[in-house]
């Protein structure tokens, strides 16, 4: 039954509680007094999606996904502190605290619901919207491991799809038609790159062959849904092994064009790319903050340095103005394919255009540097650039050890003469002196 890319009439396969590794345990109270009241109210209600999937392989869900044959409006007449979301697909959002459980409505499949899904001439799915049972639901989902209910009515565990079979493979694969599952929704390629290094799983050979054949599809995607999309690839701890996934598979070309390239011609800027991806896996691994302009900047590095020195070239200006510039017209190119908003790209332009400033070690505006707004960011992107090798790394030491200095100390190793600013003081101090001894 499996890719056959039609619902069958055939039942699921139910994996009883007694053969099947999730437990209640993995998962959230409040999921499960939701699955719970819509269970005693009479209607179906199970786990599904990701959340089942990772309990599967011994990962702790992150979130708790509901679908059920209750309608938006069912589910909202059950819970005073749900919330409808969604004009075009209603869901129903149910709050505990800081905790949102997503109840979704069972979905009707793209496929075999001819009337009222519709298709662009590439065959993108633009509309799907009619409500259907937990059959059709099944469908519609884009992996077999992420096609997988756990009941809540007995705790066993529905497969319509083999996903079961598949997790134990650790084989990533499409249900139904690979070619058009992809063409439906090509961001699907971007999501088996990103669960295959997530699970450590294999993307399946079909899978492949049609990512081959549908890696350029991507450039239809909007922008601002692939910039969601880079955000969950490179932030999810995992960024250089899924770097590599992306790269092996076109995908990477995509999504930033211009940053391919210089990778394709220059190992040093591959270098450099991968010590920023290694470092962002790092900072996750520690439960550290990582912010995307940081790796965008990196991203960006070669390309506007390229970009930067013809414009030097051209018109007199100084590096700093020449890579601001450059950046503005790579971004311009850039947003077509992933948009960056501005609140990354401000930060990050200004990061780039501080590098040439690290050369600079004597003076207050050299000293200045360190007051700037951006000064942290552009540090680290110099360092990371002195420990591949590529800025110099006594100019390196030296920007980290003035940041321990007290003012005076820092005055001195930015060899700025103190005695003018020595003498103005005390000119002033002499002048205001008759001032306060004059009787008011
Ligand atoms: P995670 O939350 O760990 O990133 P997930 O599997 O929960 O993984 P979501 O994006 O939260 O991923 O989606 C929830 C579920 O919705 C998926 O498991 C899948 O069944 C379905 N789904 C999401 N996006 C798509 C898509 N583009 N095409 C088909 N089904 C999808
Ligand atoms: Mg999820």
């Amino acid at each position: 039954m499996k890719n056959s890319g039609k619902p069958e009439s055939k039942g699921p396969k139910i994996i009883p509680r007694a053969a099947h590794n999730v437990s209640r345990d993995e998962v959230s109270k409040s999921a499960l007094k939701v699955l719970y009241r819509l269970h005693k109210s009479g209607y179906q209600a199970f786990l599904v999606g990701g959340c089942v999937r990772d309990a599967l392989v011994g990962l702790h869900p992150k979130d708790f996904d509901v679908a059920t044959n209750a309608t938006p409006e069912e589910v909202r007449a059950l819970f005073g502190n749900c919330r409808l979301i969604g004009r075009r697909f209603r869901l129903a959002h149910v709050r505990f605290g800081r905790e949102i459980i997503e109840v979704a409505t069972f979905r009707a499949a793209a496929n075999h619901v001819d009337d009222d899904v519709a298709h662009d001439h590439e065959g993108r799915i633009i509309r799907d919207n009619v409500y259907g049972s937990i059959e059709e639901d099944v469908w519609r989902r884009d992996f077999t491991c992420n096609a997988l209910y756990y009941n809540i009515a007995d705790f066993s565990i529905w497969d319509y799809v083999g996903g079961v079979e598949d997790i134990e493979r650790k084989h990533i694969v499409l249900i139904g038609d690979a070619d058009k599952r992809l063409q439906e929704d090509p961001v699907r390629m971007l999501r088996a790159v990103r669960f295959a290094t997530k699970l450590g799983f294999t993307i399946d050979s079909t899978v492949v062959k049609s990512m081959h054949k549908h890696v350029g599809r991507l450039v239809n995607v909007p922008a601002a849904r692939l910039f969601d999309e880079f955000l969950k690839l490179f932030q999810a701890g995992r960024a250089e092994q899924t770097f590599d996934m992306l790269r092996e598979y076109g995908l990477f070309a995509q999504l930033f064009p211009a940053t391919d390239q210089e990778l394709n011609e220059d190992a040093a800027f591959d270098a450099f790319v991968r010590a920023a991806l290694q470092n962002t896996d790092c900072r996750v691994a520690e439960g550290k903050s990582v912010t995307p302009m940081f790796l965008l900047g990196v991203f960006f590095w070669a390309p506007t340095r390229r970009v930067a020195a013809i414009r030097r070239a051209e018109e007199k200006m100084s590096e700093s103005q020449s890579l601001s510039l450059a950046s503005y017209e790579l971004l311009a190119e850039q947003q077509k394919r992933v948009s960056i908003p501005r609140r990354f790209t401000v930060p990050m332009r200004e990061m780039i255009a501080l590098q040439p400033r690290f050369t600079a070690t004597r003076g207050k505006r050299a000293m200045n540097l360190l007051e700037h707004r951006r000064f942290r960011a552009a540090y680290d992107f110099m360092a990371l650039l002195a420990e591949v090798g590529q800025f110099d790394s006594e100019l390196a030491s030296f920007w980290t050890e003035v940041q321990k200095q007290s003012s005076d100390e820092r005055a001195d190793s930015f060899q700025i003469d103190r005695k003018p600013r020595a003498r103005r003081r005390s000119r002033r101090r002499r002048k205001r002196k008759p001032n306060v001894s004059q009787p008011s």
